[in-house]
Parts: structure tokens; C-alpha cells; sequence
């Protein structure tokens, strides 16, 4: 639950970011500015806390898709996902994936890369 919610708060955060930014731009909707800085002020306050959490910690919590106990990780930049022994990685890039989907991107790309493979057709070549 705490992956989930977290993957849309930040599509949220993008939200508050669009409204603030249209707030700037037409001044007869400058009271937006207000709601989205509300918006994006304790995201940003606790996107910086799980950081810490993650980075020094590590999190774990519920997998979006089978509900199991998973790590998160992150398998590359802007992408949010969660380590499942059941589904492999799951999250996405929330700007992109409207929810958290299997990340199949990035298990073909540790599968296509083991050391044994490279070890023995450089012993043969
Ligand atoms: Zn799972």
C-alpha cells in the first residue's frame, strides 16, 4: 500500500507542478499557484524523508500486484519500483504508467548479461 500510494502521490506532485506552473503563466489563475504549492510542499517534504529512508534503511512494503512483502529499488532514473520474489520488478515511471506494471524491460537485461555465458565463449573464441 505504501508503494502504491506513494507511485500516485507522485503523479500528483506532476499535477501540483502543471497547476503552479499554469498559475504563473495566466494571471487570472494565479490563486492556483497557492493550491499547488500546497500540494507539492509535503510531497516534496516526504519524498525527501523516504529518500533518506531508502538510501540509509531501505524500505519494504506490500507489492502493488500480489500484496507480498517486497524491497524497493530503483532499476534506473525516474523509474519507481519494488523488488518481488513472486512478480520480479514492478513500478513504472510515473509520468509514463498510470500504475505500477511487471518491469520486464529490466529482467531481460540482468538475464542477457551473466558471467558465465561471456566466460565461456571467451575461453572457446
Ligand atoms: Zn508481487
Amino acid at each position: 500500500m505504501l508503494f502504491r500510494g506513494w507511485y500516485h502521490a507522485c503523479q500528483l506532485g506532476l499535477f501540483g507542478f502543471a497547476i503552479t506552473f499554469f498559475g504563473f503563466a495566466v494571471p487570472a489563475f494565479q490563486s492556483l499557484i497557492t493550491v499547488g504549492v500546497w500540494i507539492i510542499t509535503p510531497l516534496g517534504l516526504t519524498g525527501a524523508i523516504l529518500g533518506l529512508l531508502l538510501v540509509t534503511r531501505g524500505i519494504r512494503s506490500a507489492c502493488p500486484l500480489c500484496g507480498k512483502a517486497a524491497s524497493w529499488t530503483s532499476p534506473a532514473k525516474n523509474v519507481l519500483a519494488i523488488d518481488c520474489h513472486n512478480c520480479g520488478l514492478v513500478g513504472g515511471n510515473p509520468v509514463r504508467d498510470r500504475r505500477p506494471r511487471e518491469l520486464h524491460e529490466y529482467d531481460e537485461e540482468d538475464a542477457s548479461n551473466p558471467e558465465k555465458d561471456s566466460e565461456s565463449s571467451s575461453a572457446k573464441g
